[in-house]
């Protein structure tokens, strides 16, 4: 809790400055990890210098030159002679700096070489001066600190030595010393001074190490908590997938699973068989047929006479959901019923009444209407399709919302995402959920075409859709995002369609579908494009999630640029479902070398994990998965893509801790305990487990 003012050197000016960093306490200050560092150990003999990079070269002072170059400007020229050639240090408008040098002097120059016809150059080189005698000392490593206008490099360096001399001595240390030693990490005070002035690179790769297990291990640990206590405090019906039972469900499928469903369905029927909640993610490609998993969970449930409750993201894939499962349950005696916001307010209230009386055994809606409303009488199975568009918050305003069976029993938990996830995010973000992947797809499918449209092959591409349509196939055109508003994004639709109507696509049959439309409209419109009698939708991207219409193969994207990489991947995937094979046109004015890298990306593979490595290696994981908008902190120093090695000892170590401490009571187990509450508490909403 020390202010930086107590450290050594800092006064009132250099706090302010310090203040801009949001570093305010001394710890803060020690806290502070230089974002690189110069390497002064690379020495070279002269001829062994190359362009670029930072080296030290060892040398005699054989001669210096100061030579001016107009008015108050000056160039210092250095002659430096090694053991088998030479190099000249520069220095601009520094005259005072040829005072330090005398010939025959022995001197360190660290810099980045260049050649110079002949001659080796460095501009501004680092200068070490030595005794006649004396031996070149071991290589530094010197912090480059984050800094602010005003704050000088060498400031913040001396500013720090200053505070780890005072300070780093009472920092307390989280780990049990045998724990240490039996993991190999450096204890903290050891390792916060080699962060910051490490005597080598193996000690710099130690000091790093024991930081970024820290805190991989202090999320692991918070993750474990979670899911201790979820599987402690919460009960949930135990629903056994019988013989019969499962044999009548399957018979309603009228295709051969593929062996990634089967496989995730016997996941789901050895958690759903436990009296703890399932707590499962399935993930799998657009496509991949993740629907028919979640209606075995749903009928599982129903069987034992549960509710089962399917949750979408919009009210569109909600009524698709609720047309699949009519389809497939045609013949059966499930009643169901559909809930979204657009309901008459009397068949609302009965389906309300008709929930909380038991009298309906399933229920497909939005989110935002199922959480808010609805009371089951005995809800076994939730599921959340289309995760990604799920925070943990609503994640846990919806367990809250359920949590109202009158037997005390949590509903079993199915979360379905279409937005591959790289596996050191799925282990991190989601790491309190067990995880299914459906990896193969179902069998005949075709393969999709991508084109990157520029401007002046726009008319070729029309023509090319427009003799698709010709041939009987139905085809996707979505308005750029502008993502303001509704009423934006409907005029952006409306404007595209009217230049298509009266442009490339004059005389075959358009449809609409944007926000601003009202529920029946939408329903309508979904309709007639299901149905073929239209055979263009014209959309914003509500289209990305979940729409199945097979004969659809052709896919336009306008102002593609704006576009994430999971977003243009999800509407790729509205046309990869049928018989024929797809073509998706993207046109694209790209701006930034960022938007042209996952154009390019986007064109080159249409394998969803692939894509997802590279969205996350492009923006890295907050971006991607809504880091912040799951309320989590930053990481201060680990990196997912980097440190995946070591996220999964700390995901190890975790789990063996938690299976020995699950409480985190132990003494020696305190501080870790309080770390993990400090840090992930609120954002994981973590009871304390003391
Ligand atoms: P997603 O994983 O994107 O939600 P869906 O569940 O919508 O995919 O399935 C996509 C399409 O594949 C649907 O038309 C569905 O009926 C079909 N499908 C799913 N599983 C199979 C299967 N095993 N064999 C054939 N078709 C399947
Ligand atoms: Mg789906």
């Amino acid at each position: 809790m020390t202010p930086v003012q107590y450290v050594k050197g800092i006064g009132p000016r250099v706090a302010e400055l310090l203040e801009k960093l949001e570093i305010r306490r001394v710890c803060d200050l020690l806290f502070l990890f230089p974002r690189d560092y110069e390497d002064l150990t690379d020495r070279r003999e002269i001829p062994d210098l190359e362009e670029g990079a930072l080296q030290t070269v060892l040398g005699t002072v054989e001669d210096v030159e100061l030579r001016n170059t107009g008015p108050g400007r000056c160039v210092l020229g250095v002659l430096l002679r090694g053991a088998n050639g030479h190099l000249r240090g520069l220095w601009f408008n520094q005259p005072f700096f040829r005072e330090r040098f005398t010939i025959g002097q022995r001197f360190l120059f660290s810099g980045k070489p260049k050649k110079n016809g002949l001659v080796w150059e460095m501009i501004h080189p680092r200068i070490t001066a030595l005794a006649d005698d004396e031996p070149p000392p071991p290589g530094e490593i010197l912090p480059i600190y984050p800094l602010t206008e005003g704050l000088l490099q060498w400031q913040m360096r001396r500013i720090m030595r200053a505070a780890l001399d005072a300070y780093a001595g009472f920092l307390e240390e989280v780990f049990p010393a045998e724990y240490l030693e039996a993991h190999g990490l450096w204890p903290i005070q050891q390792a916060l001074r080699a962060i910051h002035f490490p005597d080598s690179r193996k000690a710099l790769d130690c000091a790093r190490r024991r930081f970024i297990y820290q805190e991989l291990f202090i999320l692991q640990l918070a993750l474990a908590v979670k899911r201790h206590q979820q599987r402690t405090y919460s009960r949930a019906p135990a629903l056994v997938a019988t013989p019969k039972i499962d044999a009548r469900i399957r018979r309603l499928f009228p295709f051969e699973l593929t062996p990634s469903q089967r496989q995730a369905i016997a996941e789901i029927v050895a958690d759903m068989g436990r009296s703890e909640p399932m707590q499962r993610l399935l993930q799998g490609d657009v496509g991949s047929g993740k629907t028919v998993v979640a209606v075995y969970a749903m009928l599982l449930a129903v069987a034992h006479g549960y509710q089962a409750a399917l949750m979408a993201p919009t009210e569109v894939l909600a009524r698709q959901h609720a047309q699949n499962l009519d389809r497939l349950l045609a013949h059966s005696k499930v009643r169901r019923a559909l809930l979204t916001g657009g309901l008459v307010p009397a068949l609302r209230e009965a389906v309300l009444a008709g929930i909380k009386a038991g009298k309906i055994d399933l229920v497909v809606g939005t989110h935002a209407v199922i959480q808010e409303e609805v009371q089951f009488a005995k809800l076994g199975v939730v599921v959340i399709d289309e995760q990604h568009k799920f925070g943990v918050r609503q994640r846990a305003a919806l367990k809250s919302a359920s949590a109202t069976t009158p037997d005390a029993l949590q509903p079993h938990y199915l979360v379905m995402t279409a937005t591959p996830i790289p596996r050191t995010i799925a282990m991190s973000l989601f790491g309190d959920l067990e995880l299914s992947t459906l990896r193969d797809s179902p069998p005949g499918r075709q393969k999709v075409h991508t084109y990157l449209v520029r401007e002046a092959e726009r008319a070729r591409w029309w023509t090319f859709f427009a003799k698709k349509l010709r041939e009987g196939r139905q085809g996707y055109v979505v308005a750029p995002l502008v993502e303001e508003s509704d009423a934006i994004d409907a005029a952006s639709v409306q404007a595209v369609y009217e230049s298509l109507v009266n442009g490339p696509l004059e005389g075959f049959r358009l449809g609409l579908l944007h926000g601003r439309m009202s529920s029946e409209e939408k329903e309508a419109a979904m309709r007639d494009f299901r149905t073929g009698a239209t055979q263009v939708l014209v959309c914003t991207s509500v289209v990305e999630v979940g729409v199945d219409v097979p004969n659809a193969t052709l896919m336009t994207i306008e102002g593609g640029e704006r576009f994430g990489l999971a977003q243009l991947h999800q509407l790729r995937g509205r046309i990869s479902r049928g018989a024929h094979p797809g073509f998706c046109g993207v046109f694209a004015d790209p701006q930034t070398p960022e938007a042209e890298q996952r154009l390019k990306a986007f064109q080159s593979t249409t394998d969803g994990f692939r894509l997802a490595e590279i969205d996350f290696e492009l923006r890295g994981p907050g971006e991607l998965l809504g880091w912040r908008q799951h309320g989590l902190p930053p990481f201060r120093i680990a990196d997912l893509t980097r440190d995946a090695a070591i996220l999964d000892e700390a995901r190890r170590h975790a789990k063996e801790l938690i299976e020995l401490d699950p409480g985190l009571a132990h003494p020696d187990h305190a501080r870790l305990r309080r770390q993990v509450l400090t840090r992930y508490g609120r954002a994981l909403d973590l009871a304390d487990v003391g």
